[in-house]
């Protein structure tokens, strides 16, 4: 009996890192400065070398990564802030929660990522409305890949812009050669357990090239602090990442890149398998880019019958994302109802994910591939 196939499977990789994680884990037990220990710091290195970006600065989860940003920029009542309506719901959050006004954005049908000619529509329709004030777009490399950074950046520019990259799914990517990290003003990280590089439990980053925003964030995290012992100089959150999970995660980054090299292999063996079945959109990456896959993620004109065919059969799929931003109760009052976002809607209505992590065995690789090409031919 062979074990049953995992969505991500957690457990074959803390077998393969054990000794490592065990250990990073006993070090902190034995030094006891689990909050702002020493393995932080470490990390926050660690991070910010590897993407070859200036400054990474730790918190409590992507989704506070996310708040501290628009924090830092002042970002609140009577402005606006332009993000994909085809997102996880943190990113439009974020921004109605600090009492702005969240724009969203169709996305382009064949890269799932923010639609350029239809941000910029919105962007010129928020300037001639004149009520609120634009200020930030929020880009999110969706299922891994990174979006277009350099039109986003010469869009930003042109309309004095900030561009936050949620990069909660793209940690390790790159985009024409550079990594994920350094490619907006500031970049938002998320450690949830099944994102590419993921911690036990919540943690997030900010990565920036600004010595200044850096040492916002930092401020920002804890409570708004200056540089005095209880000077307190703006408000905060208190956010930070716990040496525990800081200490988990310096192991686990010496293993992204082996692990991204296999998820890119194990998408190439369904690009192969998949290709030629009738109704099934693949993903297309851009050709300048190299994705860190959090998600394999098809198109399917009968995408029910097919995850609950594949669910009799032990494959475990999942939809991200079953409905687009502007069409939850929560946010609708910020969008202009159905079919005003047309791709966005007809991809929460065909999408399903199928298993993919760095370490797939190739039985269980052939199994999802045969229960797949089963549920299509089905039809
Ligand atoms: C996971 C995720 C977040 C939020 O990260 P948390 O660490 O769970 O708060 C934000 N944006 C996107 C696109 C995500 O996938």
């Amino acid at each position: 009996m062979t074990k049953s196939i995992a969505f991500v499977d957690l457990r074959a990789q803390y077998t393969h890192l054990k000794p490592t994680i065990d250990q990073a884990i006993a070090r902190v037990l034995g030094h006891g400065r689990f909050i702002m220990g020493p393995e932080v710091a470490e990390f926050e290195n660690a991070l910010a070398e590897y993407a070859n970006v200036g400054h990474a600065v730790t918190c409590a989860s992507g989704t506070d990564a996310l708040t501290i940003a628009l924090i830092a920029e002042n970002i609140g009542p009577g402005d606006a802030v332009f993000l994909p309506a085809f997102t996880f719901t943190a990113t439009a959050e974020v921004v109605s929660l600090l009492g702005a006004r969240p724009v969203f954005v169709d996305v382009d049908e064949t890269s799932y990522l923010i639609d350029l000619a239809d941000l910029e529509a919105k962007i010129a329709a928020c300037e001639r409305a004149a009520d609120v004030i634009p200020r930030a777009v929020i880009a999110v490399d969706l299922f891994g890949q990174p979006a277009d950074y350099n039109s986003l950046t010469a869009l930003v520019e042109a309309h004095d812009l900030v561009l936050i990259a949620d990069a909660a799914q793209s940690y390790g990517a790159s985009y024409q050669g550079k990594p994920v990290g350094s490619l907006a003003h500031t970049t938002a990280l998320s450690f949830f357990p099944a994102k590419p590089l993921g911690c036990y439990g919540d943690g997030g980053a900010l990565m920036t090239d600004d010595v200044h925003r850096a040492g916002i964030y930092r401020s920002i995290r804890a409570h708004g602090k200056g540089g005095e012992k209880y000077e307190i100089v703006r408000l905060g959150l208190n956010s930070r990442l716990d040496t525990l999970q800081a200490a988990i995660l310096l192991s686990k980054l010496t293993a992204l890149d082996t692990e991204i090299r296999r998820r890119e292999e194990v998408a190439q063996s369904y690009d192969e398998a998949f290709a030629a079945l009738a109704g099934v959109g693949l993903p297309v990456p851009r050709a300048d880019i190299q994705s860190a896959w959090a998600q394999y993620t098809v198109r399917l004109n009968e995408r029910d019958r097919i995850s609950d065919a594949l669910k009799s059969d032990g494959v475990p799929t999942a939809v991200y994302y079953p409905l687009p931003m502007h069409l939850q109760p929560a946010y609708r009052q910020f969008g202009d109802g159905p079919g005003s976002l047309p791709v966005s809607e007809r991809l929460c209505g065909e999408v399903l994910s199928l298993p993919i992590h760095g370490y797939m065995s190739i039985s269980h690789l052939e199994q999802i591939i045969s229960a797949f090409v089963r549920a299509v031919d089905q039809s």
